[in-house]
């Protein structure tokens, strides 16, 4: 056994981030691996575990590792936590120079209307309307249980579906809100292999306890013991677990949903607290923004609510719970108030002050539908990702124009079998009919290695992005390829419609596909649509002049091609942080594919998060990047970015940054962009 005592330096202390670094590296040691604390000692491969140790900054704690690979997984271990694991250790963001969402600043404090309750400030933002309780109805668990044997069969089915549904949140939520907030799904799905937590359920059950039983209790326990920690960061926490615990007590118990059936007018809602499931389901057609008894402003509840816009104020104390429904009220986001029945006059400037930012996001609304120009007349095209209908909606209400990417695997998790050709046709005639006369680009299945589909049987990979992926996939399975497209090209009936090919690697890839594209096209007698290839293999970018006389647009996807250029999977947290789309390589090799499609007289877009980084615009743009494919909610503030810009300027930016020597360079040259 081998043993070494380090201090945990992160300023917010081993909280969830940096907590599961430390996880998921001690998970590659076949040594135990045991951290203690004070007086506890937990097994370091549970993320739950180690939470409860609650560590904070300037702590020490002891690691201990015992087994063949001890003194590997104890250098590397405390390596890790020198280093800060993951972040930076002056102000706890990651540390790939992107700035971490800080919590909305409460305004400062006027004189309190009669009747305010204080809490926190969640999130910015005024609300008046009509309060309502939700109050979830709690999950029946019934007496009696099969065997051990069917019990644990029951658990790891209701475990997977659970996987499976945090999949799809993740990927909605990241298109909604962003990539860092949706992190917290991929937190859940941890949760969800806790080596403790599962261990203590089938103890349970081997006790005669059936699944769901066994998982309430041990989830209930694992929360009431993180409830404990002083350390507020960590206690918001319990949440999370409260969340996973639910999501797969519903599964087991086949409950559909214990959210309350919610009133049809808008309203604020009010809770005890809200799960970040819950956040992220909520619509805000309806909801006018929420007020939370307990939680706080670090919790994902309330990162949520800021990536959405909706107005929150959490930790308002337990006086909130007792408003009567339907009772008129005033959410003030940012002053973290709410102030129940208020007076004319309080009312009266709580109508002026929503007027203000509502004038001020309407300016900015209307100036969306305008087109992105720099002050040298030289125009960007701002189109959006989209996963879906809906989301397609939004994206031609922010301006957009069109969709720069459709990721049309939405349409194939979560179901036992592929959408039909009706169904998928139906979804992309819709999204098509949404973007009013805008192009839409159709990605065709990306999907594999780390997104399975379990009606496909994909034998499981060792190196799941290098295998069979994308079009890889798509060509190993034509027939649910020629589906696709035959929705596809019905869909063309309707709108401009262009076709897009993912993960490409080579030219003979593309001329396999296009054989199949043009037999389809040829069976329905449809008209020609343009066709694209995604640029994210590094291959496939330095070919980019053999490629571009074959194809009618690029657009390269920064987030796979920032992976395969600095070989750093994008989904492990260890070097995910680093992973950073400027790093001059990638830069460099955006350079090469523009200079390849532009001789050929063709347009090259960028679909990938880079697109909309504030930082990376205006290299971007220097660069000669002719469309940038954004989120919908961004497309109004890049393109307010971009008409403060000078294409002249631009141009010389990204001529030094194709010569900085890393990512933070290039950074540290941008820090003077205004945003
Ligand atoms: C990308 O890789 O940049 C991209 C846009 O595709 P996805 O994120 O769907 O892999
Ligand atoms: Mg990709």
């Amino acid at each position: 056994m081998k043993q070494i005592d380090v201090v945990i330096q992160n300023p917010t202390g081993l909280h969830a981030r940096p907590a599961r670094v430390f996880v998921d590296t001690a998970k590659q040691f076949r040594s135990a691996v045991r951290v203690r604390h004070k007086e506890k000692q937990v097994n370091a491969k549970s993320l739950i575990s180690l939470l409860t140790l609650g560590v904070e900054a300037g702590q020490s704690i002891s690691i201990e590792t015992d087994g063949e690979d001890e003194a590997q997984a104890l250098e590397t271990l405390s390596d890790l936590v020198h280093s800060g694991l993951g972040e930076s250790l002056t102000d706890g963001s990651p540390t790939n120079g992107h700035p971490a969402q800080a919590p909305a600043a409460p305004s400062a404090a006027p004189p309190m209307p009669a009747n305010t309750i204080r809490g926190i400030a969640g999130a910015p933002g005024i609300a008046l309307g009509p309060v309502f309780q939700f109050r979830r109805a709690t999950i029946a668990v019934q007496e009696g249980a099969g065997t051990p044997a069917e019990e644990r069969a029951r658990l790891t089915a209701a475990l997977a579906e659970a996987r499976t549904q945090l999949a799809l949140l993740y990927e909605q939520t990241k298109d909604r809100a962003g990539v860092e907030e949706a992190a917290i799904f991929e937190v859940h799905r941890d949760l969800l292999d806790d080596p403790d937590l599962l261990a203590n359920v089938h103890a349970l059950i081997d006790g005669g306890q059936s699944a769901a039983q066994a998982w309430q209790r041990a989830t209930e326990e694992q929360a009431a013991a993180l409830a404990q920690l002083t350390d507020p960061l960590l206690a918001e926490r319990t949440t999370d677990v409260r969340d996973v615990g639910e999501r797969v007590l519903r599964v087991l118990t086949h409950a559909a949903s214990t959210a309350p059936a919610l009133p049809a007018e808008p309203f604020i809602l009010i809770a005890k607290d809200l799960t970040p499931s819950e956040t992220a389901a909520l619509d805000p057609a309806r909801v006018l923004g929420f007020c939370t008894a307990i939680g706080g402003p670090n919790a994902h509840t309330a990162i949520l609510a800021r990536a959405l816009g909706l107005p929150a104020v959490v930790s308002a104390g337990s006086a909130v719970l007792e408003l009567p429904d339907h009772s008129f009220a005033i959410l003030d986001g940012g002053a973290g108030t709410l102030t129940a029945t208020p007076d004319e006059a309080t009312l009266a400037q709580a109508r002026a002050a929503q007027e203000a930012i509502t004038a001020k996001r309407a300016a900015a609304a209307a100036a969306a539908a305008e087109a992105a120009v720099t002050s040298d007349g030289h125009r960007v095209e701002v189109v959006a990702n989209v996963g879906g209908v809906e989301d397609a909606r939004k994206a031609a209400a922010s301006g957009a124009e069109g969709v720069g990417l459709l990721r049309t695997e939405f349409l194939f998790l979560q179901r036992e079998q592929p959408p039909s050709e009706d169904e998928q046709y139906a979804v992309y005639r819709d999204i098509v009919t949404a973007m009013q006369g805008h192009p839409v680009i159709v990605r065709t299945l990306d999907i594999g290695g780390d997104k399975p589909l379990p009606y496909l049987n994909l034998p499981a990979e060792e190196n799941p992005f290098l295998g069979q992926r994308g079009i890889r996939l798509c060509l190993a399975h034509p027939d649910i390829l020629r589906e696709q497209l035959r929705a596809i090209f019905r869909a063309a009936a309707h709108g401009p419609l262009r076709i897009m090919f993912p993960m490409i690697a080579d030219l003979q890839e593309l001329r396999a596909t296009r054989k199949i594209v043009d037999e389809i096209r040829a069976a329905l007698d449809a008209p020609q649509v343009e066709i694209g290839i995604m640029i994210e293999v590094p291959a496939a970018a330095l070919m980019a002049d053999l490629f571009a006389p074959e194809i009618d647009f690029f657009s390269i996807g920064t987030n796979d091609l920032t992976q395969y250029t600095l070989a750093m999977d994008r989904t492990n947290p260890l070097v995910a942080a680093h992973a950073d789309g400027l790093h001059p390589a990638v830069l460099r090799l955006i350079e090469r594919t523009v200079q390849g499609a532009h001789a050929a007289g063709k347009w090259v877009g960028v679909c990938g998060e880079l697109g909309s980084d504030p930082q990376a615009v205006p290299i971007l743009i220097g660069l000669g990047v002719d469309e940038l494919s954004v989120s919908a909610p961004a497309v109004p503030t890049v393109k307010a970015q971009i008409r403060g810009l000078a294409l002249a300027e631009c141009r010389e930016r990204a001529r030094q940054a194709l010569h900085c020597a890393t990512a933070a360079e290039v950074r540290q040259g941008a820090m003077h962009v205004e945003v």
